[in-house]
């Protein structure tokens, strides 16, 4: 991965005296010069709405729209361009999953089941469709070490099962999770699968044909992306007899004074004027990211992870959440350190310029199954380095030292 860190203006800031070490990509990732050049493009020559217009700067945004629909199609292994709906991200479009098939499908008695280690996104809507619908909410276990727990699984989807929910991989124990099994798993009792990829298809290689999955969301800004323009995608017969949600221009194809005919998806789901320059930039993430390759990227960042976490695991008093085997992990390190609080770690690492996040991570229900009130996380992308990890663990002793014996 050499050179990269000239792609990415940010990447050069000075913080606290320090220059930045940026290990908060799980919450959010930067974005290369190639992606900001592409929105600046757009604005800059071929701004105009999609779809509607005949003249020449229409036809170029809606071409560069449209093409970037492709482009995701191939990225994660599609068979169609009119499978992925555009978002506002994965939030949204887990939302939308729950909103238009989960209350047109689901009656009291189904059953929904997630696990423990969800996102607040990837549960919140599903708590709230239970809710409406009478289904009820059911969690799947964790093993010691942070895994999804198959044998439970078996136990917990069974015939009752009208949806499983699972991430591909967790924001906080990094952990990857086998969702080829657990969809043959859903599927053998007819129930659907779907995933929460934010964590997964910026950092691996995701082909939702083999993995046979129902519906997979993802969010443009953790995979070098502008925010405000994620994915949804889904099988053609599931979308095709899921009602819109959001009703207005671009999404009808024929309005009467009573009634309207919608369009077929994804322009159903796609109401009023869209994040067009958002999807350009998601376009050149997505051109990026390919012209250095996924496998590629994977494995630098478990390089990553096999040369920290044994420096971390061995300072004392640090507990590390999740697998303890990096080939089942993403670059997510969830941490604590006993005696101090996250907040104040990560104050603390700021100081030294590095970059963490600290709290719950929109993941409360785990953070009680693992018994803390909340973690510093440090995650790791293409654009880190090992010098990365080694400011990271020395900002980490610094800390130790500044707060459980008082000095620098
Ligand atoms: N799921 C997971 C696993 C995540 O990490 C996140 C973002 N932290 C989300 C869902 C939500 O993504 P967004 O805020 O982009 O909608």
């Amino acid at each position: 991965m050499n050179n990269l860190l000239n792609d990415f203006p940010i990447l050069q800031e000075i913080v606290n005296d320090e220059k930045l070490v940026y290990l908060d990509n799980a919450a959010t990732t930067q974005k290369p010069r190639q992606v900001l050049d592409a929105i600046r493009n757009y604005y800059e020559h071929d701004n105009a709405n999609v779809h509607r217009g005949v003249h020449t700067l229409a036809q170029r945004a809606t071409e560069q729209f449209e093409g970037v629909r492709q482009k995701v199609a191939d990225f994660i292994g599609a068979n169609n361009p009119q499978e992925v709906v555009y978002t506002k991200g994965t939030t949204e479009a887990l939302n939308w999953i729950a909103a238009s098939y989960g209350r047109t499908h689901l009656h009291a008695g189904d059953e929904i089941v997630v696990s423990y280690m969800e996102h607040h996104s990837n549960l919140v809507p599903w708590q709230q469709l239970a809710l409406q619908t009478g289904a009820k909410l059911k969690y799947i276990g964790l093993t010691v070490d942070g895994q999804l727990d198959l044998k439970n699984a078996q136990q917990v989807i069974t015939d009752k099962t009208a949806i499983v929910s699972l991430c591909h991989a967790s924001n906080v124990l990094g952990v990857i999770n086998p969702i080829k099994q657990v969809t043959r798993l859903a599927h053998q009792h007819g129930a659907i699968m779907v995933v929460d990829g934010a964590q997964a298809v910026p950092h691996m290689p995701v082909d939702v044909k083999e993995l046979d999955v129902d519906f997979y969301a993802f969010s443009g800004h953790k995979m070098l992306g502008p925010t405000g323009c994620g994915i949804l995608w889904g099988k053609k017969e599931l979308l095709n007899e899921m009602p819109p949600l959001e009703f207005g221009g671009e999404m009808i194809s024929n309005v009467g004074l009573y009634q309207t005919d919608f369009k077929a998806p994804p322009y159903k789901f796609e109401g009023g004027t869209q994040n067009i320059a958002g999807v350009i930039g998601l376009g050149a993430a997505i051109d990026y990211l390919n012209e250095i390759g996924l496998d590629k990227i994977m494995k630098h960042e478990r390089r990553l992870v096999e040369y920290v976490l044994p420096q971390l695991t061995a300072i004392q008093g640090i507990e590390i959440y999740g697998p303890k085997d990096p080939r089942q992990r993403t670059g997510v390190l969830s941490f604590n350190l006993t005696g101090v609080h996250p907040h104040d770690l990560a104050s603390a690492l700021d100081m030294d310029g590095v970059a963490v996040r600290a709290g719950h991570h929109c993941a409360q229900p785990l953070m009680k199954y693992l018994g803390v009130s909340a973690t510093a996380r440090a995650s790791f992308y293409l654009y880190n380095t090992q010098t990365d990890a080694d400011l990271l663990i020395r900002a980490v002793l610094d800390a130790k030292e500044f707060f459980l014996n008082g000095s620098f």
